[in-house]
């Protein structure tokens, strides 16, 4: 049975036990070809072993996974047109550069010329930048270096999908941002399918067309980075994709409006119909405008500054809600003003438009 073959990865009603253990299940999915998909989520929800069974290094124990279109049932890592970079990029110490970057073509049989497999691993080591390196030794390359020659050696037989569980968790921020933006062009020039593996939500936004969010051994979101942002299908994503405040509410007028805990009533956001009952509101922190103590009275809801967190281009309160407890807000440098920082202890309005509320059942 074959997929459509626009797609380059397809999961169907893929499942995987380890005896008692249930990984993953009811994984459907599909990475259009030379699209960049992310898998998203908390630490042993089931990322790597999808990563994996792409791989080919574990079988599902029910379901199909397909490559170009063909189910990969029973074939083996080495068969498959794919690669993986791994988060400790097991290079080879006692070889040189291009060594490493050469080694799976010279196994290859037929025997590829060793003039040939010079030339593309050359190639490969121009691609992620390092073309004058390949006489080095391993212990003489910096962490981000020798990420990026484990790149190239992923890259060097030119597989159709490239799959990455964590290859930036080991390089520190500023690194990892420029790595982030390298990896991203790099997919862009090579037209590989790259999977990515990562618990850390900027990078999957950042990096990908598509993110694929699990919990619990399930996914509970697909799409692009900015739809899982701006329309969290749960509270869950709400919450790991991003930063939330969450307020505790009641949705009636059948469904037209949300009451907070506090008494404030609002109207229910223009795109959708929550069901009545307790339910549970999202709403981000830069959603939120603040309101000094005199414009207050036009504000939604009131409350105390407590604390300020200057970082630079934005700025973090904490606002004693009144009736609500703790908010989150951030406000942006550019818009905010120096004459508008507010302070602890200050009274303040918080205004948003009522069409931020993710509204959520309980
Ligand atoms: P992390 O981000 O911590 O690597 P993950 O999302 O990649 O986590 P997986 O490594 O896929 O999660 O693990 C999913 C679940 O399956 C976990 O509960 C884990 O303990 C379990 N698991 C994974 N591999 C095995 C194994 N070989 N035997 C038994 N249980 C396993």
């Amino acid at each position: 049975m074959t997929s459509a073959s626009t797609n380059d990865i397809e999961f169907r009603s893929v499942a995987k036990r380890y005896g008692s253990v249930t990984a993953v299940s009811d994984i459907n999915f599909a990475v259009p070809r030379g699209a960049f998909m992310a898998l998203l989520g908390p630490s042993g929800c089931g990322k790597t072993t999808c990563l994996r069974m792409i791989g080919g290094f574990e079988q599902p124990s029910e379901g199909t996974v397909y490559i170009n279109g063909e189910a990969m049932n029973g074939v083996a890592a080495y068969r498959r047109p794919v690669n993986m970079v791994f988060q400790h990029y097991a290079l080879f110490p006692h070889l040189d550069v291009e060594q490493n970057v050469s080694y799976g073509l010279r196994q290859m049989r037929p025997r590829i010329a060793s003039a040939e497999i010079s030339r593309r691993a050359q190639e490969a080591l121009e691609m992620v930048r390092l073309g004058g390196f390949g006489k080095r030794r391993i212990h003489e390359m910096s962490g981000g270096q020798q990420q990026r020659v484990a790149l190239a050696r992923a890259i060097v037989n030119k597989p159709r999908v490239l799959l990455l569980d964590e290859p930036l968790a080991a390089l520190d921020k500023k690194l990892r941002t420029a790595m982030q933006i390298e990896l991203q062009t790099l997919q862009r020039e090579l037209g590989i399918t790259f999977v990515l593996v990562t618990h850390d939500q900027e990078e999957a936004l950042s990096m990908s067309d598509f993110v694929c969010v699990m919990n619990a051994g399930r996914i509970v979101q697909v799409g692009p980075p900015q739809e899982i942002y701006d329309r969290p299908a749960s509270l869950f994503v709400a919450d790991f994709v991003g930063k939330t405040n969450r307020i505790a509410a009641t949705v009636d007028n059948g469904g037209a409006s949300i009451l907070f805990a506090n008494g404030t009533r609002f109207a229910a956001p223009a795109t959708t119909t929550p069901s009545a009952g307790a339910a549970m509101v999202a709403l981000r922190p830069e959603a939120i405008s603040l309101k000094r103590n005199g414009a207050a009275a036009t504000a939604a809801l009131t409350g105390t500054v407590t604390h300020r967190i200057f970082l630079g281009s934005s700025v973090e309160y904490s606002i004693d809600v009144d009736g609500l407890g703790d908010f989150l807000v951030t406000a942006d440098r550019r818009a905010l003003g120096d004459s508008d920082l507010v302070e602890p202890g200050d009274k303040v309005g918080l205004a948003f438009d009522p069409n931020a509320l993710h509204v959520f059942p309980a």
